[in-house]
């Protein structure tokens, strides 16, 4: 089956053509500034200038045409409401236009079943999902895919490009920060905040700001110590999901996990359990239309039927809301 997904939850207007398991093409623009962070309108207008070329060169790179394609797929939650709208008015566009059938999936769960379409073998993982605006430990029990740690303040990418941002670099600072720690090896001490099974950020942010403002402290070492700190805090947590839910999974999804600390840390924990680390390449990883087209493959797959009407977008639908009937 040839189902096109669009993604546009937030920075990227994204469209993936999929056959089945085959990634016939994932394809996106990315909003991006040299100095500041996303304004909503901004991103919106971004979004409107970009969605046909991003559909015309996705088919192209897929070598079909529009009328071949026979199901749409679209991020109808969570995300920001201007951004989501503009990917589900295409989505329905399109639907109604070639007259195929349409589902709205959810973003976060995307993020973890992505896994599974790229490793046949990864079945119940737990996923680390690190984006920007999403920080959550999420695994599936009792039928639903229920969140066993998460942010109790802002998303971790968001806490990463905001330190990026007050010291002078552009968005997205992930890689910029990740760039500028690796030259340094001397950890500053900063808050370590772990709250139960959530992790916060907002203290360790004032913290970083005012070692910075001071100009006492090497830029290198700040980097160092916040990815040494904040990476220790979420290896920890999904540690312990892994451990309260047996399972011995362990995936990772969403931009920052293109870190490779991260992923380093993540690998040393899992081999000390005897769990398995699953890291898909970077392009699924961060937001993608792929996941989209898959989710909304895999739900049309086992029977789900959605109508128009039902295609408004839920920019606030939290993961354990998500009514579980695919799997
Ligand atoms: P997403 O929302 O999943 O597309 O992820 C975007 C976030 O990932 C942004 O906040 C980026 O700064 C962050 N990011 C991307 N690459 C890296 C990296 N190498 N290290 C840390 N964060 C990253
Ligand atoms: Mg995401």
């Amino acid at each position: 089956m040839k189902v096109l997904g669009i993604e546009s939850t937030a920075h990227t207007f994204g469209v993936s053509i999929i056959d089945n398991k085959k990634v016939l093409s994932n394809h996106k623009a990315v909003y991006t500034t040299e100095q500041g962070g996303m304004i909503p309108y901004e991103v919106s207008e971004h979004h409107y200038d970009n969605f046909m070329r991003i559909i015309k060169e996705s088919l192209k790179k897929a070598g079909i045409s529009l009328s071949e394609i026979e199901l749409i797929s679209f991020s109808q939650s969570p995300g920001i409401g201007n951004t989501l709208r503009v990917g589900a008015v295409v989505a329905r566009s399109l639907a109604v236009n070639l007259n195929i059938p349409i589902i709205g999936v959810n973003h976060c769960i995307a993020h973890l079943e992505i896994g599974n379409m790229v490793f046949p073998e990864c079945k119940d993982p737990v996923l680390l999902y690190v984006s920007g605006a999403n920080t959550q430990i999420i695994a599936f029990e009792a039928n639903r895919y229920r969140i066993f740690g998460e942010t109790l303040d802002m998303g971790v990418g968001n806490f990463i490009d905001s330190f990026a941002r007050y010291i002078g670099l552009g968005f997205p600072g992930g890689p910029k920060i990740e760039k500028l720690a690796s030259q340094s090896k001397n950890y500053i001490k900063i808050p370590y905040c772990v709250k139960g099974m959530d992790v916060n950020f907002g203290g360790i942010l004032t913290n970083l700001k005012q070692k910075y403002k001071k100009k006492t402290y090497k830029t290198e070492d700040l980097c160092y110590s916040l990815q040494e700190t904040i990476f220790a805090m979420l290896t920890e947590v999904s540690e312990r999901a892994m451990a309260h839910c047996s399972k011995n999974e362990l995936l990772l999804g969403g931009g920052v996990a293109c870190n490779k600390r991260l992923q380093e840390m993540c690998e040393i924990m899992c081999k000390q359990r005897g769990a398995k680390l699953y890291v898909p390449e970077n392009q699924f990883l961060v937001d993608n239309p792929a996941m989209i087209a898959w989710l909304g493959f895999i739900k049309y797959r086992s029977g789900i039927r959605q109508k128009i009407e039902d295609t408004k977008i839920q920019p606030y639908l939290r993961t354990d809301e998500v009514e579980v009937i695919w799997r």
